[in-house]
């Protein structure tokens, strides 16, 4: 059976003569599993709905924004609340302080925090704060972590351990990311490994403190604390990218979790709602040298704006009711747990991890602890499952790397539809 696709195919068509690839962003063109993309156009609690009619059961959450489901009524009358007073005035608003409030009273380590529009924005300035702070250069980014787009973070990693990386992406001078040390998720002494080559180089680490850009993958027992001791050692600032764990694990992110306080700290999806938004927070000290209190220089004509703040406002409310994360608990260890015995019954060797409600599926029999271990896994085999799920009307992320995400919308029922297509898929691998 397969799904009718007329106005996405022939809309994807014309999208393709228009922009690079038909898309504003490489992984919605559905590349790496293959097929055309849907061209979505309306979204309900856990389901979204294409352009020709076709409903899908949603676990991609547009990538981690939508906690709360799609068109969220709280949400909704939030922006249209705020649209209705206009839409921006460059000036600061009453929404800020609102919003900066809340960020700072939930995460732990957020003493004073800066808006912008993106999640890449947030690591690219949070970067650019830790070396004007430490007056230098050097960073640690993690093999497997995404942290958007800057150029700095587009590099893999140099010949050998602790050596300076090589651009991902042509465009970017080398000269950028001879500043970047890239070293495998949950290896400790690489890390020590690097400080010691440069006892008084090294600006700051990077890292998702809970990776989410290579399926899940946890930090291993000790590894953040041990991060932090070394930046403590070394006089160096340790950045959680929170731009997926913020508000997602729990109220106060991986830190309040894992209890390991970060210098700094990015923000960025879920505390804008699903609108544009990004942030960057941390010890007062540190963030008095932002201007114009400080020396570095980040500014933004939309940052902070009304309806983002809005958005950002109204999901942090709901956000913050009892019992709201152990319920997202609840649904994510059924999914993995589903997904675990439909795969057992079926004798197909599964991994899944899965951390609140972040789950990732890779088909190996061996543990997922960083990126070569993700490599490892039979990413084809996801790439078939995609389009078989997609066939069913479920629609998970379009590429083997991602998480896929459980909302409030989702219910029992949903997850079981899962695991009925899912046992039909491991039935025909067999
Ligand atoms: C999505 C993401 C970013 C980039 O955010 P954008 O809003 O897409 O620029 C940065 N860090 C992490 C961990 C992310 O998942």
């Amino acid at each position: 059976m397969s799904l009718i696709k007329i106005q996405s195919t022939k809309l994807f068509e014309k999208a393709k003569t228009l922009m690079p690839g038909g898309v504003n962003s490489p992984v919605r063109s559905f590349k790496s599993v293959g097929g055309t993309p849907h061209f979505m156009e309306k979204g309900d609690g856990p389901y979204v709905f294409d352009a020709d009619g076709n409903r899908f059961l949603d676990f991609t959450a547009s990538w981690g924004p939508l906690i709360l489901g799609h068109s969220h009524p709280k949400i909704k009358d939030a922006v249209i609340n705020s649209v209705e007073q206009g839409t921006t005035f460059g000036t600061p608003t009453k929404r800020e302080n609102t919003l900066a409030q809340m960020v700072i009273d939930a995460v732990p380590s957020i003493e004073k925090v800066r808006f912008v529009n993106s999640g890449t924005e947030a690591t690219m300035s949070a970067v650019r704060l830790a070396r004007g702070y430490t007056h230098r250069d050097l960073i640690i980014k993690f093999e497997g972590c995404y942290h958007g787009h800057g150029d700095f973070f587009l590099s893999n990693a140099g010949s050998g351990l602790a050596t300076f990386d090589q651009p991902s992406s042509p465009g970017i001078p080398k000269a950028v990311v001879e500043s970047t040390i890239t070293v495998p998720y949950n290896d400790l002494n690489a890390v020590r490994e690097a400080f010691e080559g440069n006892p008084s180089g090294i600006a700051a680490i990077i890292l998702e403190p809970i990776a989410g850009n290579m399926g899940v993958v946890a930090p291993s027992d000790g590894f953040l604390q041990g991060l932090r001791d070394l930046c403590t050692e070394f006089d160096a600032v340790l950045i959680f990218d929170e731009v997926i764990t913020g508000f997602r694990v729990a109220h106060g992110g991986a830190q309040k979790v894992f209890n390991v306080l970060p210098d700094l700290t990015t923000l960025g999806k879920i505390i804008g709602g699903g609108l544009p938004v990004g942030a960057y927070g941390g010890k007062a000290e540190i963030m008095a040298y932002i201007a114009p209190e400080g020396p570095v220089y980040q500014a933004g004509t939309l940052s902070g704006n009304p309806i983002s703040m809005a958005g950002g406002i109204a999901t942090l409310k709901e956000l913050n009711t009892d019992g709201l994360y152990e319920e997202l608990e609840e649904m994510g260890s059924y999914f993995a747990d589903g997904l675990r015995q439909v795969a057992a019954e079926n004798n197909i060797p599964i991994k899944v991890n899965q951390f609140g409600s972040m789950v990732g599926l890779f088909f190996t029999d061996s543990d997922i602890n960083n990126f070569s271990d993700v490599a490892n896994s039979e990413i084809e085999t996801y790439n078939s499952l995609h389009g078989y799920l997609l066939d069913n009307n479920i629609y998970f992320p379009p590429s083997g790397y991602e998480t896929f995400f459980v909302s409030t919308a989702h219910s029992k029922e949903h997850i079981d539809a899962v695991k009925r297509v899912f046992g039909e898929f491991c039935a025909g691998l067999g």
